[in-house]
């Protein structure tokens, strides 16, 4: 594959959504964080019983809690579980689905989202006030900016649209002068490629397993390759994609663009031919790469340069229905160093999957996603597609863990056996698993427009 160099006249360092932030030092954002943190709790106990009960139930005052450190002391006080819970409970004394951790009234929310529900039932985790739309506009329109989206261009945006939470991103492209092109991914890959010819945008977001997609398709589809609808960048989110060199090269050489991988409102990250994580630039919205615990033992883990844990997320200035010790399921590993790409002097973080996709394999802990980071390196014999099958619900896995991989076309059938034997030993010396391969051939596994499953469920029958 060819490596391309994106032209930029920029390397800056990724400013905080806050301007004023640019000047502090990390010590005075720390100290920021508190103050909105203690505001936040107080708030939290006078308008909701919910918390007014954790607090109770603990013995602790909440006036006691002044620093980073009290506030790690503490347990979770949410997770998904107990949000529907809550949610349950709203509906049933109060009659409105937001949960009992509402800290506003009910007909003061202006917007709810879900996420995709699935697993579940879906929780309307993403519910904001007017004023928490205002605040979150601002983090959108950095990093539209950042990435040379400006008033007057246009954006193609493809997600599922409706009641998910991705639609929320799309008051802050709106406020900052873009129009979007919102078509819903569910239209299928023929009407987005349509849209985006007809409409010439100057960005795009979507996922970047739709990303990928559209690079194989767009020529069959509109005789056309993705890198000639002229996009200055592109912005994915909700998966591990871009993480991977293999797939960040893939995607920037087919579109000739740079790509920014983003989380929501809270970071994205940087202009930088390497990747380096998604670099938090919203300290003063979410705290979350500074507080992490152990994904077993629910314990707090001290934040230090490559470590790896679960997020527990507090919503420093949201009023609406804010997470407040949110035990979010979310794997990261943060890096705490300056970033070699940008300079950036704040945390930054990889996403490294969901807590509940973790696998032990005779005692050792394996993430789909560093098994998909292995298998997209090679590339030149792998399609990149994969599937984990499982027989029995994990985390544990009775080895040997069984993987289905696709080959890429014209790969014959005597040269397997090689690379088999170079994946297996790839897979022992990155993760110390000596898994089965199941070959087939490519395009068994079928791709998805939104997000790709990993495991293939033999239990569910
Ligand atoms: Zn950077």
């Amino acid at each position: 594959m060819v490596n391309i160099s994106i032209e930029t006249t920029r390397k800056r360092r990724t400013p905080y959504a806050t301007k004023e932030l640019n000047q502090f030092t990390s010590e005075e954002i720390r100290s920021y964080q508190e103050v909105l943190l203690q505001k936040q709790l107080k708030r939290a106990v006078r308008n909701s019983e919910y918390y007014r009960r954790i607090f109770r139930e603990l013995g602790v005052n909440v006036n006691s809690i002044k620093t980073l450190e009290d506030f790690r002391k503490l347990p979770p006080f949410m997770n998904k579980d107990l949000e529907r819970e809550s949610q349950r409970l709203s509906f049933e004394k109060e009659g409105h689905p937001f949960g009992e951790h509402l800290l506003v009234k009910p007909d003061q929310i202006a917007f709810t989202g879900t996420t995709s529900g699935t697993s579940g039932t879906p929780t309307f985790t993403y519910t904001f006030t007017e004023r928490d739309i205002r605040t979150m506009n601002k983090y959108i329109r950095n990093m539209l900016e950042y990435g040379g989206i400006y008033k007057g261009d246009r954006l193609l945006f493809s997600h599922s649209l409706g009641i998910y939470a991705t639609s929320s991103i799309l008051f802050g492209v709106r406020e900052h002068g873009v129009l979007p092109i919102d078509v819903d991914v569910r239209a299928g890959s023929d009407m987005i490629l349509k849209y985006a010819q007809m409409s010439r945008p100057e960005g795009a977001m979507m996922t970047p397993s739709l990303a990928e997609y559209l690079v194989d398709r767009a020529p069959q589809l509109t005789g056309q390759e993705v890198g000639d609808l002229g996009l200055n960048a592109l912005f994915t989110v909700g998966e591990i994609g871009i993480g991977i060199p293999e797939i960040k090269r893939k995607i920037e050489t087919a579109y000739k663009c740079r790509v920014y991988d983003y989380l929501g409102e809270f970071g994205f990250s940087c202009d930088s031919e390497e990747y380096h994580g998604i670099h938090a630039v919203a300290p003063d919205l979410v705290l979350f790469s500074e507080d992490l615990v152990d994904p077993e033992t629910k314990q707090p883990i001290q934040v230090e340069d490559g470590v790896v844990g679960e997020v527990i997320l507090t919503e420093l200035s949201l009023e609406g229905l804010p997470r407040i010790r949110y035990a979010s399921g979310d794997l990261v590993q943060v890096f705490t160093e300056q970033c070699p790409g940008c300079g950036f002097t704040g945390p930054r973080l990889k996403v490294v999957g969901r807590s509940d996709d973790l696998l032990i394999v005779k005692g050792v802990n394996v993430y789909p996603s560093a098994i998909k980071k292995v298998v997209a390196s090679f590339d030149e014999m792998l399609t990149g597609e994969f599937r984990i099958v499982l027989d029995s619900p994990p985390p544990r896995v009775v080895p040997p863990l069984v993987l289905k991989v696709e080959h890429r076309e014209g790969v014959q059938k005597t040269d397997l056996g090689y690379i088999e034997d170079i994946l297996k030993s790839a897979l022992h010396r990155e993760l110390r698993i000596t898994p089965d391969i199941d070959w087939v051939g490519a395009g068994t596994l079928k791709k998805q427009l939104t997000k790709t499953p990993l495991f293939e469920k033999c239990y569910e029958g």
